[in-house]
């Protein structure tokens, strides 16, 4: 039994119109009326057309006889107002999320799938926000967040690698029932991508009930400030009126980029506009716009592949994931790309302790472990 609503979402994610993928299957007779037919369930598919559907699809045949998840309610307001991006991309990107979370679920299903501990922060500033937030994932105000997008899946976020860029859009959140979501398309530089990650989460704990009031975007934007580079740490860091060479260190050593040191110096009134003017100005003349120096590693997420060598054993087993995805296993390679392998991790994460399912520290026990040493607990161990 075929459902056309998966046919629907494999075209859309590719984003195939119906006559690209009339032509892309290239079986005489099959129009754009036939296949709009068979995606609202009104005509079925014989087995060959359905071959050539899923081969042109990246799928395999029995991803269209699956259940579709229900639909993923978009979040961010890029996905949802009217933006820089098409309708098209704004719908592929949301069925590539959709479809590498059917399979996250399924996954999960092997192994302990770990508790939401976002908390709706609606009713504070996006500062005082951040700063709730960098309790929540285990840090003070005065440490850099060395690897964000593991921090936040630990706080059981389910972190989707999409392998798709968009030109105008990094990340985007979303909610799938009560489970919060961050999607992180492909090609975006590690700096630019760790504040887009902070600014979504923003968005999840302050925006769930509120989306629609004009200020959404520069309260996500504080909130990523302050999640990344708190004022009482930059009050030390910052003060002294660094030069470029030292900001290109402290980029290093916070994760955000030169250029978003300098706008935070001005913002936190460290320096006063015409400093800020000279800086922007020295860093076009050593050509620092197109190219900053200073290191920030990229971050993948990691515990939708953790899952898969859970459920396929190490590696994972591609085609063993390839069969009980139902998709081919190029999509598969693409999809575990996105999400990073135990040598990819950062070292301060290893070692990595063996239980059985996600290796998720459950906040009540962080939470203890705080009270009972006084202390912050800065590095949670997988
Ligand atoms: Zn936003």
């Amino acid at each position: 039994m075929i459902v056309g609503e998966r046919i629907r979402q494999a075209r859309e994610m590719f984003q195939f119109t119906h006559t690209a993928l009339i032509d892309e299957v290239g079986l005489p007779g099959f129009n754009q009326s036939r296949l709009s037919r068979i995606e609202n369930g009104l005509a079925d598919a014989d087995p060959e057309i359905i071959e050539l559907l899923a081969v042109a699809l990246r799928v395999r045949s029995d991803f269209f006889a699956r259940p579709a998840l229900p639909a993923l309610a978009p979040q961010s307001p890029q996905l949802r107002a009217r933006s820089r991006l098409t309708t098209a991309s704004k719908t592929a990107v949301m069925r590539w999320a959709q479809t590498i979370l059917e399979e996250y679920y399924r996954l999960e299903q092997s192994a302990s799938p770990l508790m939401s501990g976002l908390e709706d922060m609606q009713d504070a500033r996006p500062a005082e926000a951040a700063g709730r937030m960098r309790q929540l994932l285990g840090f003070d105000d005065f440490s850099p967040l060395p690897y964000l997008v593991l921090a936040v899946e630990r706080l059981g976020v389910s972190v989707l690698g999409i392998p798709r860029s968009e030109d105008h859009m990094d990340a985007f959140c979303a909610w799938s029932g009560d489970r919060p979501i961050i999607g992180i398309l492909a090609g975006t530089p590690a700096d630019r991508l760790r504040f887009s990650v902070a600014h979504e989460l923003g968005h999840l704990v302050l925006h769930r009930h509120v989306n629609r009031r004009p200020t959404v975007e520069a309260e996500a934007d504080s909130f990523a400030s302050e999640l990344l580079t708190p004022r009482a740490a930059m009050g030390v860091v910052l003060l002294r009126n660094p030069t470029l060479s030292q900001l290109a260190i402290i980029k290093s050593e916070w994760g955000v980029s030169v250029k978003n040191l300098i706008r935070r110096s001005r913002e936190l009134g460290f320096i006063d506009q015409d400093r800020a003017v000279s800086l922007y100005k020295q860093m076009s003349a050593r050509g620092w716009n197109k190219k900053e120096p200073g290191f920030v590693s990229y971050e993948k997420p990691r515990a939708f592949r953790k899952l898969a060598e859970i459920s396929h054993g190490p590696g994972p087993n591609v085609e063993a994931m390839a069969r009980s995805a139902a998709w081919s296993e190029t999509l598969v390679m693409d999809v575990l790309n996105r999400h990073a392998r135990i040598d990819e991790l950062p070292h301060e994460s290893a070692p990595i302790r063996h239980v059985r399912g996600i290796n998720v520290v459950d906040l009540a026990s962080v939470r203890r472990k705080q009270q009972a040493t006084g202390s912050p607990v800065n590095r949670i161990l997988l």
